[in-house]
């Protein structure tokens, strides 16, 4: 073999090493990055090494400091795992070394980008004509869409935005509910609208949007351009507003509504859980993730929009140099990176590996062993705090101290991995439960665990 080969060979062996283990392996790091820091070495090197060498260093020097958030017993944040088909994509992807800027530079990943955007609209009830620009996350999604949406509603009133920013131009109104993710925050500071012009709506008692208060917010400001952010999944608890009344009451003020689907937009794709995203096809903007529930590795989401145009004409640039442009819009030109990775022949491979049923599988088993964590747990005489539609669990064990100190004892004890969260003004453990990979036997070890570290 020669030595490219070869060592394409040991880095492969050593990610599947690492990922059979991983259900065996406790799931906190055993080193914090204080204790592993001296590893990756002290002065730049100045001399160079063999890379067989470099890559067994680099192994070495990981030892102890992964977390095993790809394995079957991770449930903190909202995490997911990778789909076997997606990660040996992601190597080939390293492997091809694409530049997926546009279809001159890199037919295939738009090809590949091209099919599994069609795939993804299908599944998750998105207009077909809708525009799918692949991006780093949630985060870059949900900023694409407000790009869009800032485009739209200032074109609407007569403003380039594009050409003149917003210095003198027309007021927006962006409104959204208390109980948003804070990305949509960061990506209005991004886009220059600054966090202060935000009208907050209220939330109901499981976090989902309060049509009322929506309403009367609504009503309450001048008419004029405005974007509403609506949210299909509450990262703490699963739940999804109700996407047809709001979109329909926006749409009555001439609004544009962004809906943030980080890991929400998923119940789509389930029969059984659908209802709960019901109308999200009114929508004009989605932001949704392929790295959580979707189970495809890091960086992988979406962002959609019902105005293809829009999308481009807010995002897109153009240079001489760029052969290529001036086609359908691609690649490069729905997101905000110019060289970009070529995430597309992960994705495909994911929805190629489970098809409409594996995935609808996947959510159903998900929220089905999320409901099993809830109710073991409430017969163990923890407190569920909140209504469990989907794959998130909030549980109180007494006071915020104890249910501190509850987490603590979890996470050491290695078996699973979970967070803390404050929920309404109290401290609990969030179980996320996104992984393909989870069983039932995972999540009764898990919760005989927390029961366990609870009585301790
Ligand atoms: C995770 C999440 C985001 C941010 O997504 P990233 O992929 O981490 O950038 C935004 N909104 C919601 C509802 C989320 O759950």
């Amino acid at each position: 073999m020669d030595e490219l080969t070869e060592l394409l060979h040991r880095a492969a062996a050593a990610a599947a090493h690492y990922r059979t283990t991983l259900p065996d392996t406790p799931v906190a790091p055993r080193a914090d990055v204080a204790a592993l820091r001296p590893a990756f070495g002290d002065a730049m090197p100045k001399q160079p090494s063999p890379p067989g060498d470099v890559v067994d260093e680099l192994i070495q020097a990981a030892e102890g400091g992964l977390m095993g958030t790809a394995g079957p017993r991770f449930f903190g944040f909202v995490i997911g795992g990778s789909l076997p088909a997606a990660t040996a994509a992601d190597v080939l992807t390293a492997g091809w070394d694409q530049c997926a800027f546009n279809g001159v530079l890199a037919p295939a990943a738009i090809a590949a980008e091209a099919c599994a955007g069609s795939w993804l609209k299908d599944l998750l009830g998105i207009p077909a004509t809708a525009s799918a620009g692949f991006v780093t996350g949630g985060q870059e999604a949900n900023t694409l869409g407000l790009l869009a949406a800032r485009h739209h509603v200032l074109t609407e009133a007569g403003w380039d935005v594009e050409r003149d920013g917003l210095l003198g131009a027309p007021a927006v109104r962006v409104v959204a509910g208390v109980e948003r993710h804070a990305t949509i925050d960061r990506s209005l500071r991004l886009l220059g609208f600054g966090t202060s012009l935000l009208e907050e709506v209220d939330a109901d008692t499981n976090g989902a949007i309060d049509l009322a208060s929506l309403e009367q917010v609504l009503g309450a400001g001048s008419a004029g351009p405005l974007i509403v952010c609506l949210q299909a999944g509450n990262v703490n608890t699963g739940a999804c507003d109700d996407l047809r009344a709001a979109t329909e009451l926006v749409h009555r003020h001439g609004g544009w509504v962004h809906v943030d689907g980080a890991f929400g937009l998923w119940a789509a794709a389930n029969p059984a859980t659908a209802h709960l995203v019901d109308g999200l096809e009114l929508a004009d903007s989605w932001a949704c993730d392929g790295h959580k529930w979707l189970n495809i590795g890091y960086d992988s989401g979406f962002a959609f929009c019902s105005r293809p145009e829009a999308h481009a004409m807010a995002a897109s640039y153009r240079a001489a140099y760029l052969t290529g442009s001036g086609g359908d819009p691609s690649g490069g030109d729905l997101t905000l990176q110019s060289s970009r990775r070529a995430r597309g022949f992960a994705v495909w491979a994911a929805l190629r590996e489970l098809g409409n049923d594996g995935i609808a599988d996947l959510v159903e088993r998900c929220c089905l062993l999320a409901r099993r964590f809830a109710d073991t747990l409430a017969a163990g005489g923890a407190e569920v705090v909140n209504d469990v539609v989907l794959n998130q669990v909030l549980v109180g064990f007494g006071d915020d101290a104890r249910t501190e100190k509850v987490i603590e004892a979890v996470q050491r004890d290695g078996t699973c991995w979970l967070g803390g969260t404050t929920w309404r003004g109290r401290r609990l453990m969030r179980i996320s439960v996104s992984n393909y990979a989870t069983t039932e036997d995972d999540v009764d070890r898990s919760a005989a665990a927390i029961l366990a570290a609870t009585a301790r």
